[in-house]
């Protein structure tokens, strides 16, 4: 290609990007409803941000890389800001952050820099203005210069104050961030489906949505909240006028605004990338979205020398987070029979980078949740992926259907075994009436029984587990029992070793306490804690198995949908057959009893609550060392929470200790108060 030929190629690139970003920007500004991921925005974005560095010629004063938002939507007043609301950099990695403080600091001839480390609130961007004290004005930031007016429907968010509460009357316009939270966007979009209207695909846009309302009673009943973050102008302020940002801030908190309580003032750029990491880990121990960390300088006087671009200021940036969403293609959907027989629909993906891994699969739980999101093969979707949980789908862009698209039909015959496929009335799931029959509801039962918590037989894997099925060597978790070491070692990719190996597993889950018998059966409704509750209740599997309803639902804990499951396990001939065959093998009938908690220990009859890695327990012994000395495990912390003991990495039961004031124990306390009983 001459030059000409690929300078006209490299002008088309870019006008091609330009069009395309003012279209998503319109899709996500003005409409609320983005049709990609903000990633694959990102990365249009950045792609034009390098092509016009690299061609500083064709870089134009309209080219979405000079300008911020989209411009205000005409059915607002329009808001001209008395200093404009700028965009933020981005940075993605640590060694782009260490970049920014190296060019802040150079910029500033070498002086001393001290940070603030803020929580990027996931909503969108406001100014309030308030004259003499008083609540005047509100508008969203538009394109940065000219906003919407959106006064009313902020008067309907109660954290805002209507008079500023000052001595001075300062005038003054406050920059924060609108949001909503997480269950109230979950309930707000349960609610969309149910009316059958377009869901929102995450509570950013939720938050917008509910702010840009013609109709101030429909954002009034829309729970929004605000986080205020800055000063874009203000003058009365007199000697109180702040001098560094955190000042500013506590000027505002003092004004009566809501400020964000994690927000941490930073002596080095290595405290900056510390709260990122920390920030990172617990973005889902707030009920809030976040997307990043936003970094400032907190000299305001420096801050003004470093200046703006023209999109963001020079003096801060935000880390990004590795983003949760991704739009790709639904290939296929198949269907995955469980246990219990609970056909699973499940959305076979184009691969997708998500949150740091490739996501192929994402579970779409059951019909109905498919009819009402309305998702179809080969639909275009949003997907997400939060903390450490499966995929989802959130929701379909319906923009991007060429026609051809397919609806999912739940089959009426197993897809293991044939039999039918009923769905009961008032549930949700389709279930196979294949039961012992159908050979997948077999395996997950025999993998569920060798499972870690129930008898943890090492060695048995899925992979195992077809292969005995599929020599007839096991039909039923009784079956384990009687396998011989030729039969085993027989078997594809098995050596002697392994088989002796597997052998020495299946001969210790012998001996395993009654509860975790009970958990391994997989009775229906019946989980780990309600399988100990039954089995220290009982203390034999025959008194479990004689237990009347009477009898079981007067165990604390079991209700009576446990009870009747319990009892119609041990009603069906099949399973008494499996269980005479497990004693006859020698496995253990009964909870071994534990030594009476003495008196004396610190832990008797005290609620604990573990939370983190610890290092030298596991949490099944922590868990087994509370309960030998009399206490209980509980899962979740609340006021009747005695002791958190705390590991590394703790998660939001950490910081929910602490804000309810529960003793909060460090691995090595926890010791000694074992040791003292
Ligand atoms: P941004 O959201 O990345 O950063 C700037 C904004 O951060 C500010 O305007 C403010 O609203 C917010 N913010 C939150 N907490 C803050 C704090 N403590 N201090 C200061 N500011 C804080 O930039 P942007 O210009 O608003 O928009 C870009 C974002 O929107 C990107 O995430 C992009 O992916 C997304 N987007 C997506 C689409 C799409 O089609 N999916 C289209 C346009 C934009």
């Amino acid at each position: 290609m001459g030059e000409v030929d690929e300078l006209r190629a490299i002008e088309e690139r870019i006008r091609k990007l330009r069009d395309e970003i003012e279209f998503h920007n319109y899709r996500y500004y003005v409409l609320d409803d983005p049709v990609i991921s903000d990633a694959e925005y990102d990365a249009l974005m950045r792609e034009l941000v390098e092509l016009e560095a690299e061609h500083p010629e064709l870089v134009t004063p309209d080219s979405p890389t000079q300008r911020v938002g989209a411009a205000p939507a005409e059915a607002f007043a329009p808001v001209v800001h008395r200093s404009p609301m700028m965009s933020l950099a981005n940075v993605y990695s640590v060694e782009e952050l260490r970049a920014f403080d190296t060019r802040v600091r150079k910029a500033l001839g070498g002086e001393l820099v001290e940070y603030v480390a803020e929580l990027k609130i996931d909503g969108l961007a406001v100014s309030l203005t308030y004259e003499d004290g008083k609540f005047v004005r509100g508008a969203t930031r538009g394109d940065g210069t000219t906003g919407e007016d959106v006064t009313h429907n902020l008067r309907t968010i109660r954290s805002i104050p209507m008079r500023l509460r000052l001595d001075q009357p300062v005038s003054i316009d406050v920059r924060g961030e609108v949001y909503m939270i997480r269950r109230e966007f979950h309930k707000l979009n349960e609610e969309r489906r149910a009316a059958g209207e377009p869901l929102f695909a995450n509570p950013r846009n939720a938050a917008a949505g509910s702010l840009r309302q013609l109709d101030p009673k429909v954002t009034a009943a829309r729970p929004l909240g605000m986080f205020v973050y800055g000063i874009g102008y203000m003058s009365g302020a007199g000697g109180a006028a702040p001098e560094t940002h955190l000042e500013a801030l506590g000027l505002l908190k003092e004004a009566g605004f809501r400020t964000n309580p994690n927000t941490r003032l930073c002596r080095t750029i290595d405290e900056v990338v510390d709260y990122c990491a920390h920030w990172r880990e617990r973005r889902d121990s707030l009920d809030y979205e976040i997307d990043g960390v936003v970094v400032k300088v907190n000299s305001l006087a420096q801050q003004e020398r470093l200046g703006a671009t023209a999109r963001s200021p020079r003096w801060a940036v935000a880390y990004k987070f590795p983003a949760r969403q991704a739009t790709t293609k639904v290939r296929d959907i198949i269907v995955q029979v469980g246990r219990t027989g609970t056909l699973t629909p499940v959305a076979v993906l184009d691969p997708v980078e998500l949150a740091g891994s490739t996501v192929s699969r994402a579970t779409l739980h059951n019909e109905d949740i498919i009819r009402a999101k309305d998702i179809r093969i080969g639909d275009t979707v949003i997907v997400e992926k939060g903390g450490d949980v499966i995929p989802e789908v959130v929701k379909v862009v319906t923009e991007r259907r060429m026609g051809a698209e397919r609806e999912f039909r739940m089959p009426t015959k197993c897809p293991e075994c044939g039999a039918d496929v009923v769905r009961l009335e008032g549930e949700a799931a389709s279930r196979c009436v294949g039961g012992m029959a159908c050979p997948a509801q077999v395996r997950e039962g025999i993998l569920h029984f060798a499972s870690r918590d129930a008898m943890d037989i090492e060695g048995m894997g899925p992979s195992l587990v077809a292969q005995l099925l599929d020599a007839g060597l096991v039909k039923t978790v009784a079956d384990i029992y009687d396998l011989k070491l030729d039969d085993i070692a027989r078997l594809e990719r098995m050596g002697k070793k392994s088989a002796e190996n597997l052998l020495g597993a299946i001969e210790r889950s012998k001996s395993h306490p009654l509860h975790r018998l009970v958990f391994g059966l997989g009775i229906r409704h019946v989980g780990e804690r309600s399988a100990r509750d039954l089995a220290e209740h009982f203390g034999t599997m025959d008194k479990l198995a004689a237990a009347t309803y009477d009898e079981l639902t007067r165990v604390p804990d079991v209700g009576p949908k446990v009870a009747e499951s319990v009892l119609a396990f041990f009603r069906e001939p099949r399973n008494r057959e499996i269980l005479r065959r497990l004693a006859d093998a020698g496995v253990n009938m009964k909870e071994t009893e534990r030594a009476a908690p003495s008196a004396e220990s610190p832990l008797a009859g005290k609620t604990v609550v573990l939370t983190g890695t610890l290092e030298r327990f596991t949490r099944k012994e922590a868990e087994e060392a509370v309960l030998a000395r009399g206490g209980k495990v509980s899962s979740s912390v609340s006021r009747k929470t005695d002791y958190v003991v705390v590991g590394k990495d703790p998660g939001s039961k950490y910081d929910k200790a602490r804000e309810l004031g529960v003793t909060i124990l460090d691995e090595h306390e926890f010791e000694r108060l074992l040791g003292e009983g």
